[in-house]
């Protein structure tokens, strides 16, 4: 039998040899001058910039470094040589698919995703710290049939793991007309082993992103992606030599590599298994790396899974359409005393969905009422905007919109399955139990479908609603006693805290202050702590020493200082899932905003991913911060720096989101009427120039304002 050193030498001198090659051809048809940009990153060939600290942007450079892949394939005889050689077979990976990337921007087209964007590597990493994504498979294939192909994966999917799938396992996958994508959790990669490099390039952008990782450390990358990253690869036989140097690399990452592969396969433990039978492969897998899966046992007739929240259901698939801009539709949770309720109650008043024919729309509503003795009002409308979640999590259900906005689709093949009105109520009720467990002690649901009596509680919520949101605009930074930190993401990001007060959400947009203080008293030890505000340094910066000394104890020392209303002195820091990212334009003296989901360009000469670049791994960048999406009509929003009125740029659909709140802003802070319009977008300028002329046509207010630096 072959030693498996020399499998990995000969696998890394085969992939080697196809990256010279591929190089080589390249070069000569293209020149050395050839521009080299992976799509949508900040992070040049991430690999590259990883492991050799070089950005890569032509394919002269490319070129250039090549020598050090090289180098990176010792073939000696100690492990660190056989790790430091499975490295090396990423960077001659990531060199054969960065040549595809030279010749074209999508060399793949539809039929495999290829390259992650910044803005995937950043979606992933908050469900990977909330642990809403326990981890991810990389599953390299063909499995021995097609049906045992789709039965993994989705053995995973329904665990919640997110999967990456290379070579046979995709035709096996698309024969049985397996929903894949992004959205989905299941990301056909490529065909070929080389195109891992596009995994391994998504696990050194995280680090670098959320761990601050800096690029050539490897002793840092090293120790990132094995207590980090939860990830685990699958091989079925037969594993070619080319896949055990790939291995290797693996490993070497902390990443155990499963096989069912038996011939000339050498065992390690905890790190190269063999596990004959392929349907335990998912057992196997989740013991070697240490994952442990929460599951919450609902009584519905389809699967429930956080891999099923990004499922959409086109017109065609659906059995009903519940639509509340057209029908009167609404969710609402509401505090009831214990003697009230029934616990697990799920009780529908009026006809079911299978009474209209199929492709209608139908009007439902539904109550979750609790009682608890530490239920808090307060908590009711963070409870509510989770069922977005939990009733997306549900295999063919989509859920959008809140209140009584809300939009619910069921599809036929779950209706077919037996989902019906009342499985709502099922999921919602379990949900609430066991998310909300130390302040729920009871809960059931009432789910209307009668027009005439939904008419009438539509307009009772409202007043709900209307009552709550006069409760927050009634928050305020000054008359609140408490602050809280939150450190959910430094699981992903070790030394980033968010401060969030009433005023300011975190900068994933996804923890208000309410829900901040519902996640306090939920579980006091728990990643959100109470942050005094009682010596105050500077009350217009937004300076107090409590909050500095949560902020340097939360940070384990590495922060001194925040100030919460200035991006130019201490701001603070972000971790990576930042919903926008504001930057100072020094020539308007402006600041530009970005969202995540835009890709153009901005008028810093900079895209989203490169402005992150800038941003991330919880370090302070004075001029550039993080933020959410409903910071930029907050008052405290660079109050210290000039306020809202700064804003020069942001894309259209994010003017769009924010304009009644911003305009609302403006109007009461500086007397601007329709504040929004002053504002450039893409469809305006994408250069400052442009920028610049458009702002002196609106009279912007900047114009008047002080220079930011
Ligand atoms: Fe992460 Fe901050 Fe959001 Fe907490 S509030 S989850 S630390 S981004
Ligand atoms: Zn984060």
């Amino acid at each position: 039998m072959k030693l498996l050193f020399n499998r990995v030498f000969d696998g890394v001198d085969e992939m080697y040899a196809l990256a010279e090659e591929t190089l080589n051809n390249t070069v000569a048809d293209l020149g050395e001058s050839a521009p080299l940009n992976m799509p949508n990153t900040g992070y040049f060939l991430a690999n590259h910039l990883a492991y050799l600290a070089k950005k890569i942007i032509t394919l002269g450079d490319l070129k250039a470094a090549f020598p050090e892949v090289k180098a990176w394939m010792p073939h000696g005889n100690r492990l660190a040589d056989v790790f430091k050689s499975g490295f090396g077979t990423f960077l001659a990976a990531e060199v054969i698919e960065a040549c595809k990337y030279v010749r074209s921007p999508e060399p793949y087209g539809t039929d495999y995703h290829g390259h992650l964007s910044d803005a995937e590597v950043r979606e992933l990493g908050v469900p990977l710290v909330t642990g809403d994504l326990p981890g991810f498979v990389v599953i390299i294939g063909p499995a021995p049939s097609d049906k045992e192909a789709v039965e993994l994966i989705k053995g995973y999917q329904s665990r919640a793991i997110f999967v990456f799938l290379i070579g046979g396992i995709i035709d096996q996958a698309k024969r049985m007309n397996l929903n894949m994508g992004f959205p989905v959790r299941v990301v056909p990669v490529g065909p070929d082993i080389w195109c891992v490099s596009h995994i391994i390039s998504f696990v050194n952008r995280a680090a670098m992103i959320f761990g601050a990782v800096q690029p050539g450390d490897r002793e840092e990358l090293d120790q990132y992606t094995f207590q980090r990253i939860r990830a685990f690869v699958n091989a079925f036989d037969p594993v070619t030599d080319i896949v055990v140097g790939a291995g290797a690399g693996a490993i070497a990452m902390g990443f155990p590599v499963i096989t069912n592969d038996t011939k000339d396969m050498w065992r390690v433990p905890k790190s190269l298994i063999i596990q004959e039978n392929s349907h335990d492969f998912i057992e196997t897998s989740l013991e070697a790396r240490d994952i442990k899966i929460k599951v919450t046992k609902i009584d519905i007739p389809v699967a429930f899974s956080t891999a099923f929240e990004g499922e959409i259901i086109r017109r065609n698939d659906m059995q009903v359409d519940i639509d509340g801009s057209r029908m009167d539709c609404f969710e609402l949770v509401q505090t009831r005393e214990s003697s009230e309720i029934e616990d697990h109650s799920i009780e529908l008043i009026g006809p079911d969905i299978d009474s209209v024919k199929p492709g209608s729309r139908f009007a439902l509503g539904y109550i979750v009422e609790v009682a608890g003795k530490n239920m808090q009002s307060d908590f009711e409308s963070v409870f509510e905007r989770r069922f977005h979640n939990f009733l997306n999590c549900v295999e063919g259900v989509m859920h959008t919109g809140q209140r009584d906005l809300i939009r619910i689709r069921v599809s036929k093949t779950a209706f077919e399955a037996g989902f019906r009105a009342k499985h709502i109520g099922e999921v919602l009720y379990a949900k609430v139990k066991n998310d909300y467990e130390s302040v729920v002690d009871k809960c059931q649901v009432k789910i209307y479908t009668i027009p005439e009596q939904l008419k009438e509680l539509r307009v009772a919520a409202n007043k709900v609603y209307d009552a709550r949101d006069a409760r927050l605009v009634s928050l305020t930074d000054e008359n609140v006693s408490i602050f809280y930190n939150c450190i959910l993401c430094q699981s992903f990001s070790p030394a980033h805290v968010c401060i969030v007060t009433p005023e300011r959400l975190g900068l994933c947009g996804a923890v208000s202050w309410l829900d901040a203080k519902a996640t306090n008293e939920l579980d006091p030890n728990g990643p959100c702590q109470v942050v005094t505000k009682e010596r105050v340094i500077d009350e217009n910066v937004g300076i107090w020493e409590d909050v500095n000394e949560a902020v340097k104890q939360g940070s384990h020392g590495s922060l001194e200082q925040v100030s919460l209303y200035s991006i130019m002195q201490d701001p603070m820091t972000s971790c990576g899932c930042f919903e926008c990212i504001c930057g100072i334009e020094p020539m308007t003296g402006g600041v530009v905003i970005v969202n995540r989901e835009h890709t153009g360009m901005t008028p810093l000469g900079m895209t989203f991913s490169e402005m992150a670049s800038m941003t991330g791994g919880g370090v302070q960048t004075p001029g550039f911060m993080g933020h959410g999406k409903h910071f930029i009509a907050s008052k405290k929003f660079m109050k210290a720096d000039g306020g809202s009125a700064r804003i020069v740029w942001m894309p259209k659909a994010l003017k769009e989101l924010v304009y009644p709140r911003l305009n609302k802003t403006a109007q009461e802070l500086y007397g601007l009427e329709n504040f929004t319009d002053l504002i450039a977008d893409e469809t305006i300028a994408e250069d400052v120039e442009t920028l610049a002329t458009y702002l002196s046509e609106k009279n912007h207010p900047v114009l008047s304002m002080e220079p930011l630096i």
